[in-house]
């Protein structure tokens, strides 16, 4: 079987609304950029509808384990839930859809070792308030679950990015078109995996 090299790896990556009105896109590419990853496709559009439920097809397992956080918060406040975890979750991802449709994104493809893993690094935790400081989040926003789910919206935390190699790859299809994809080779490319590194020293 043909195995990929690990430098082929790619994540998507989507700058939400808050991030463009923040005028936050150059800090977060920087951020990216400096790893040593490459870019193959970047673009600011306002996505559709089907684009953002497409994005976000999440399954009840994830709904129920979204949504008892909200169950929970209601019931420590003495609240009785009017609807069921997996209900509340659903409404989660219906935010997420008005959220990430109210204005222009930025979205991109970054190339590289553990592409996936070293974007989530830089983004840090979902909630901003408890991401850890030095990460895209924890430096740049101060939104909380507490805050998102009195006010009944999704936690604006500036980024997506993909957790896995095969939602990194149903991710692309929905945003970009193949031609839209490049391929070029980086000068960096060389330092971070060149065998040999004989090319240096005249
Ligand atoms: P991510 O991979 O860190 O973005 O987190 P998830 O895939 O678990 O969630 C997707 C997005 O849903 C997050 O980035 C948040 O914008 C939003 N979100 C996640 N959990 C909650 C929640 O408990 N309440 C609200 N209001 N939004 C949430």
């Amino acid at each position: 079987m043909e195995t990929t090299h690990p430098k082929k790896e790619r994540t998507f990556v989507l700058l939400k609304p808050d991030a463009i009105q923040r005028g936050l896109i150059g800090e977060v590419v920087h951020r990216i950029e400096r790893t040593g990853l490459k870019l193959i496709a970047l673009k600011i559009i306002i996505a559709t509808r089907e684009q953002a439920m497409g994005h976000y097809f999440k399954d009840d397992a994830w709904c129920e384990d979204k949504g008892s956080k909200t169950v929970a918060a209601l019931k420590a406040a003495g609240k009785r839930p009017k609807k069921t975890a997996i209900e509340f979750g659903r409404d989660i991802v219906r935010a997420l859809a008005d959220f990430i449709t109210s204005g222009p994104v930025v979205v991109m493809i970054w190339q590289g070792n553990e592409a996936i893993g070293v974007v989530r690094k830089l983004a840090g935790g979902t909630e901003p308030t408890t991401s850890d400081v030095g990460t895209i989040r924890g430096d740049l926003t101060i939104d909380s679950y507490r805050m998102a789910n009195v006010d009944s919206r999704a936690v604006r935390n500036l980024i997506h990015c993909s957790d896995k190699p095969e939602e990194a790859e149903r991710e692309i299809k929905i945003w970009f078109s193949k031609d839209e994809q490049l391929k070029y080779r980086l000068l960096n490319e060389e330092i971070l995996y060149d065998i040999n590194l004989d090319g240096i020293l005249e």
